[in-house]
């Protein structure tokens, strides 16, 4: 199919690219820069423009921004919209963190609904942040599924830049709920929502220091910032990029997936077994990592929140990798860029 990705610059992004071209899927990727572009380009010499093409949208935030990219010939049957700020340095959530999140959603469906009529699916890229409910903390008495939502209201929202965060995930995806139901347009939606994503960056993109924000525990550990004592896990559910970039396809090609939410989610992890893998699989950071004695970084005492993700495994068929194989290879993919 012709397919249109948002945000083709980021670190899932990269991996549902990758995932596109190799199913035969034709792909024009928006990014905010020329220079972007051309890096995206040179990394992919066996594709040429009729494959791999690009726009540019330099802010999500603004009105009528996908406009010009959603129209393309051939047409477009698929989008799949990533981009959106995942960072915790704002100071203006609004600005920074919720404008982007719902008008770049909101802004790409109107463009979709306007202008493009053969588009007949859209997977949005959300996230656990609008499943889980912040209040209840470790709620050991729960299982998380698709059913729920982060209860987060607009004045919550821009108390601090974490809760901007998930309120910016939460809104944007039950606006583009609400749209699909008021307005009833010519596309069915998938909504992805992912804990925290783990697994290799793409070399030709990435620094260290410009790393993306979940991976950047990973390097921490590498660099020996857990040595004394490791830092809280925070969220205890993850799942592999290559994983979750493959449920971004298969929602956008296959008809069971529409107007479905899916929890995608391969288990439990901690801070605390991120680095005995590091340590068992790369003796050479052993130096700078914790031992079995180290404080911090494992589970709660009183037990933590429960997930369900029976849905994807049925609907979308993925199978996940496990925490070891993941970490393993995002380490490998630290170490190209200099770890
Ligand atoms: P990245 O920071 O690597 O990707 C974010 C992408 O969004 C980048 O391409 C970025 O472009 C683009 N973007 C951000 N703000 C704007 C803007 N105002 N205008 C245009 N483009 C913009 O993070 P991820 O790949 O991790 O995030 C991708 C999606 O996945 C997001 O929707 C995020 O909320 C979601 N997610 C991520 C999780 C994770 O653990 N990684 C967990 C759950 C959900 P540029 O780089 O040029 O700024």
């Amino acid at each position: 199919s012709r397919v249109l990705l948002t945000g083709g610059s980021g670190f899932i992004a990269a991996h549902v690219l990758d995932i596109l071209l190799e199913r035969g899927h034709s792909v024009v990727t928006t990014v905010r820069s020329q220079e972007k572009a051309n890096k995206i380009k040179d990394a992919h010499p066996k594709y040429g423009k009729d494959k791999l093409d690009f726009a540019i949208v330099e802010d999500i935030a603004q009105e009528h921004a996908f406009d010009k990219a959603v129209v393309s010939d051939p047409p477009f049957e698929i989008v799949i919209h990533t981009a959106s700020p995942f960072h915790f340095n704002v100071k203006d959530v609004q600005k920074e963190l919720l404008d982007p999140a719902i008008i770049g959603t909101t802004g790409v469906l109107k463009s979709i609904a306007k202008s493009a009529p053969s588009v007949k699916r859209v997977v949005i890229t959300s996230s656990f942040a609008s499943i889980i409910n912040p209040f209840e903390g470790d709620w050991p008495s729960h299982t998380y599924s698709e059913k729920d939502w982060n209860p987060i209201n607009a004045e919550q929202a821009v108390e601090n830049p974490a809760a901007g965060y998930r309120a910016s995930k939460t809104f944007a995806e039950k606006a583009a709920w609400d749209f699909v139901e008021k307005e009833k347009p010519n596309f069915s939606l998938a909504t992805m929502c992912p804990p925290l994503v783990l697994g290799p960056i793409v070399h030709y993109l990435n620094s260290l220091d410009g790393l993306n924000t979940s991976n950047q525990r990973i390097r921490d550990i590498m660099q020996g910032k857990a040595k004394e004592e490791i830092a809280p896990t925070g969220t205890y559910i993850w799942v592999d990029v290559r994983d979750l970039a493959l449920c971004h396809v298969l929602a956008g090609e296959k008809e069971e997936a529409a107007n479905k939410r899916f929890f995608i989610t391969a288990g439990y992890f901690s801070n605390k077994e991120i680095a005995q893998i590091v340590g068992k699989n790369y003796p050479q950071y052993e130096d700078g990592l914790p031992t079995e004695k180290t404080p911090g970084g494992g589970y709660p005492e009183g037990g933590i929140y429960k997930w369900d993700n029976s849905r994807v495994k049925e609907v979308l068929g993925v199978k996940f990798r496990t925490l070891e194989e993941s970490i393993v290879d995002t380490v490998k993919s630290l170490q190209a860029v200099g770890a």
